[in-house]
């Protein structure tokens, strides 16, 4: 993973804000302000002595782009400095960095404890694909810790959270499961795409890798798929090894989109969340809402938790529509500002009826135990004025 190319900064003593616009940057010698999109997928050499030792790694330097790439290079070095994390790897995906973590670190026979409320390719991924190569998981249904460290076995290799959770947006304690997870010899996993390190840094707490979707508020515009792998070198130099051989690798152009998003992340995400609790605090006022989960609100019963080791609410807000299925694809029928569709972390504000879509495939049961109704609708909310969406969701509620 060592490319032994050196940025040549100092970032030390930078703030967040700043290594957000300038942590892992390289100019070429065309000394370009912004960051070189390189789209090429393997390297040259000065001779074959050279192309000897790079392979062999005895030189450090790029090879294959499935290996490495220096946009990639970058936008690892700048989401590492971010999450204050010593390595980082990035994928094509959110579930390809889940699935390298799992392929890097884990052998049949062991197991995961993970929450219940997980993305709903993360509940698939564990429940039915993983027990094909004897890897099983438990699913805490609750939040509490020793529910957490009922579960664990002996063999338990992972504890899996995401905090906040999607869609309920329950809130786990980082630093609590991380002593569980080290007490029974387990590491700590935390998918931290809802939060982003702009408000919310798990390795600080505890955590021993985190994993992004940067298909959400990494890139933030909706435009590309990525995802990434954070933590300390010993562990993300294992996944590094499984991705090059395996190749879920990220492309450099979709590493480049990211790498820009990030620039923007910290704004993005307090006018997001700021934006997110005026909505939170409006639907909470509606007749025709029985309740709204978002973990800014004092009635979230895990708020004080989510003040502590979050610095907002982030942009996620779900509620409850009294009356059921109907009554809640009457809300979403009558958006004509919300972006009907399942993804998140974009600018544009988007509405999604967890029950009949993201969490669709799940068995009824698994669903009721996670508590996703009928009635259930998550907005992730974007940048849009307050009054717009407002008066796009009264249409519904009315
Ligand atoms: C979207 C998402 C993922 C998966 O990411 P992809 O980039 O779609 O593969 C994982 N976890 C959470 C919380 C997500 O929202």
């Amino acid at each position: 993973m060592d490319t032994g190319l050196d940025t040549g900064l100092d970032t030390s003593g930078w703030s967040f804000d700043t290594l957000a616009v300038r942590a892992g940057q390289e100019r070429s010698q065309f000394g370009e302000h912004s960051e070189a999109l390189y789209l090429t997928s393997s390297f040259v050499f000065e001779n074959a002595a050279q192309a000897a030792a790079r392979f062999s790694g005895a030189e450090p330097g790029n090879v294959y782009a499935r290996f490495t790439n220096p946009t990639v290079t970058t936008m690892q070095e700048r989401l590492a400095a971010l999450e204050g994390a010593e390595g980082c790897v990035a994928t094509a995906s959110g579930m390809a960095a889940i699935l390298s973590t799992v392929m890097a670190l884990m052998k049949s026979g062991e197991h995961i404890v993970a929450s219940r409320s997980i993305f709903g390719a993360t509940q698939q991924l564990f429940g039915n694909i993983l027990p094909r190569f004897g890897v099983d998981t438990s699913f805490v249904d609750q939040g509490t810790v020793e529910a957490f460290r009922a579960a664990l076995r002996p063999t338990t290799k992972l504890v899996f959270i995401e905090t906040p959770s999607n869609p309920l947006t329950e809130v786990f304690d980082i630093a609590a499961l991380a002593g569980v997870a080290h007490a029974g010899g387990a590491l700590l996993v935390v998918d931290n795409c809802f939060c982003t390190p702009a408000l919310q840094r798990p390795l600080q707490l505890g955590a021993d890798l985190v994993i992004h979707s940067g298909t959400k508020y990494l890139d933030g515009q909706g435009r590309v798929l990525g995802g990434a792998v954070c933590g300390a070198q010993v562990l993300t130099e294992e996944v590094f090894k499984f991705l090059r051989t395996a190749g879920p690798t990220l492309s450099p152009f979709n590493a480049w989109v990211i790498l820009k998003g990030l620039e923007t992340l910290s704004v993005r995400m307090q006018a997001q969340s700021a934006n997110a609790l005026q909505l939170a605090q409006w639907l909470e006022a509606q007749p025709r809402v029985a309740r709204v989960y978002y973990p800014g609100l004092a009635s979230h019963p895990q708020h004080a938790l989510a003040m502590r080791q979050q610095t907002s609410g982030g942009a996620i807000v779900s509620f409850e529509v009294k009356g059921d299925r109907e009554a809640a694809w009457r809300v979403v029928d009558n958006c004509r500002l919300l972006s009907i569709t399942a993804n998140l972390g974009d600018t544009k504000t988007t509405i999604t009826h967890p029950a009949s879509t993201t969490h669709g495939r799940i068995s009824p049961e698994a669903r009721a135990a996670s508590g996703i109704g009928e009635g259930l609708l998550r907005i992730a909310v974007g940048l849009e004025s307050q009054a717009d969406l407002q008066a796009d969701l009264a249409r519904g509620l009315r």
